[in-house]
This record gives C-alpha cells, sequence and structure tokens, in this order.
C-alpha cells in the first residue's frame, strides 16, 4: 500500500474490526465446539499453540463466525516454515489460510468478484482472481463458480507450482495463469482475470488500445501487451503471457478476455475498469467521426513520470508488440 496516496491506505486501515482475542494456547487440538464457543462469545481471533491441531470441522466454523488464527510460539513456527512439505494441518498452511491477513483477503477477493459480475466482466463462471499471500503461496477463486456467489471459505490456497495446499473446492483450472505472472513479476502481489466486454473485443481483433489519448489511462495502464491466443487451462496458456508480465500490468489476451495484476486485488480491479473504460469510450470517439485529439509528447512525459510515482512497470516503448487501434 505505501506506494499509494494516503486515502487508499487509510481505507484499508480503517475498515479493519476492533479485535477481540480468546486465548487457547494451552490446549492441542482446537474443535469446532472451541471455535463455535470463540465466535458466539464475539471473537474475532483465536490464538493457539504453533504445534496445535485445528480439526477440519473447526476449519469451517472459523468461516463460519469469521474468526482468524493467531499462532503463539513464532520461533517453532518459524523453524517449520522452510524445510516441511506442508500437510493440512501444518502451522504454516494454517498461517496463510486462516490467519486475519487470510480473512481481510478472501473477503476482499470475494468484493471484488462481486464488482466483476456486478460490471458484467465475468460470465458465467468465468473469470478468476488470486493473491499471493505468501513466497510460495496464493488463495485463488475455486473452479466453476460465479464470482458473485463467492464466499470466503469457497477459496482455495495453492503454491506457485499449482499444488493445492488447503480449501473445501478444486482451484481454476486457468490459475497456472496467475502463478506465471508471481514468477515472473515480483512486485505482483494480486492477478485479476475476466472477459470485460470491450478490452476482449480488441482482444478478439488483434488490437491494443492507443495512449496518449486518456491521462488516466496512461498513468495506470499504459501500453498494453497482446499475448497469443492458446487453450485456456494449459501450460501452453498460461505461457503466453510470460514474455509480458515483468513490464505490463494489464495485458489482452488473443480470442478469451483480459488480465491485470497489483499490489491487491482491490487495485488489479481498478486496472481492469480503467482498461475496459478507456475501450469503450475510445470506441465511442471514433464513432464520432469527427478527429480526436491526442496528449503531446511533452505532456506525455508527465503522465510516465506519474506511473513511475505509482511504482507500475515501464511499459513505453513496447507499441510495437501489437498492432495499435486508431
Ligand atoms: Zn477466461
Amino acid at each position: 500500500m505505501a506506494q499509494y496516496n494516503g486515502i487508499f491506505v487509510e481505507y484499508f486501515e480503517g475498515r479493519r474490526p476492533n479485535m477481540t482475542s480468546i486465548d487457547l494456547k494451552q490446549q492441542k487440538i482446537i474443535s469446532a465446539r472451541d471455535i463455535e464457543a470463540a465466535g458466539i462469545s464475539g471473537a474475532a481471533e483465536i490464538i493457539v499453540d504453533s504445534r496445535a491441531t485445528l480439526e477440519d470441522a473447526a476449519r469451517d466454523m472459523l468461516a463460519k463466525y469469521a474468526i482468524a488464527v493467531r499462532f503463539a510460539g513464532a520461533g517453532e513456527a518459524q523453524k517449520l516454515h522452510d524445510p516441511s512439505t506442508p500437510t493440512a494441518d501444518s502451522p504454516r498452511i494454517a498461517e496463510y489460510f486462516y490467519s486475519r491477513e487470510a480473512l481481510d483477503i478472501k473477503n476482499e477477493i470475494c468484493s471484488v468478484g462481486r464488482k466483476l459480475w456486478l460490471r458484467g466482466f465475468v460470465d458465467g463462471n468465468g473469470g478468476n482472481i488470486s493473491y499471493r499471500i505468501g513466497e510460495d503461496e496464493v488463495i485463488c477463486t475455486p473452479t466453476l463458480f460465479s464470482k458473485f456467489d463467492m464466499n470466503p471459505d469457497d477459496l482455495c490456497l495453492i503454491d506457485l507450482s499449482g499444488n493445492q495446499l488447503a480449501g473445501r473446492r478444486r482451484p481454476t483450472s486457468e490459475v497456472q495463469l496467475h502463478l506465471e505472472v508471481y514468477k515472473n513479476a515480483p512486485q505482483a502481489k494480486a492477478v485479476v482475470h475476466c472477459h470485460a466486454p470491450y478490452a476482449t473485443a480488441c482482444a478478439i481483433c488483434g488490437r491494443v488500445p492507443p495512449t496518449s489519448i486518456s491521462s488516466e489511462f496512461d498513468v495506470f495502464i499504459g501500453s498494453v501487451a497482446l499475448a497469443r491466443y492458446e487453450t485456456p487451462g494449459t501450460p501452453e496458456f498460461a505461457a503466453t503471457v510470460r514474455p509480458y508480465v515483468a513490464n505490463h500490468n494489464a495485458i489482452l489476451l488473443a480470442n478469451h478476455g483480459v488480465m491485470c495484476w497489483a499490489d491487491t486485488p482491490t487495485h488489479a480491479e481498478w486496472y481492469v475498469e480503467n482498461l475496459e473504460t478507456f475501450c469503450q469510450t475510445f470506441m465511442i470517439a471514433r464513432q464520432f467521426g469527427a478527429p480526436y485529439s491526442r496528449i503531446s509528447p511533452e505532456k506525455a512525459e508527465a503522465l510516465k513520470a506519474a506511473r513511475k510515482k505509482y511504482g507500475l512497470p515501464d511499459c513505453n516503448g513496447d507499441d510495437s508488440l501489437a498492432p495499435v487501434l486508431s
């Protein structure tokens, strides 16, 4: 968040509830009844020993009551961090999937899903959202699920190789696309893929929107890359974005849709909105038939400087990647 201005920081900090913690450090096993009792008493968080086991039914209760888990004995948890192959009960997995941060992210992903659906950017079970919560851990949306209907306990935890670590539903098959982003653009923390109609129409025509037309578009999106078509869900499909993700936070996927990455799921969704709205606006402007004006190269430099200030990737000079709409 630090790279954004104070308003955004306040928004995210301000919505965190006052937290009531319940100490369950003495227990070796945490049951559903323990969580239910904590939930009924209004707790927002339980503190457990890092070696304690969370029963499956207890995990469901955590989602039901929106309770986060904090692990005491940080040294012990740290020791278990690196070498282990994770199991469903490992503190490492629980830390990434049931912590307060994970709950906040899951709620944010569900909110982003509803925004995408309400904007008409995700049809049927289309679209997917993810967030890199750890070095090797990613929270993502499930397969075959409308983005309007998701609850936090529908989300999955996977590693960067695509193995599922936690979650009762299967992850989206298109998550490989997201993993390519995380592997090739280390500053990317969140990815949104969807089928926003105007931007997808550009992708179908094999054209990217022009720069130096809209100031906001140049700051937050800039030059857009176009990835070639491959069958969705395959490794070949995921590989199509590899050449572009380090230098572009917005990519059109030929004959398919769009993908944006950012530091949070909310901001990735904003970039999709920026991209879609500009594609629509530009199409309307062209229909007027009158010549449209361009931002001068000198003024365009100020927009590039603003883009740099926000920590967005330098996508300039890549216009030759794909034909530009004119
Ligand atoms: Zn798709």
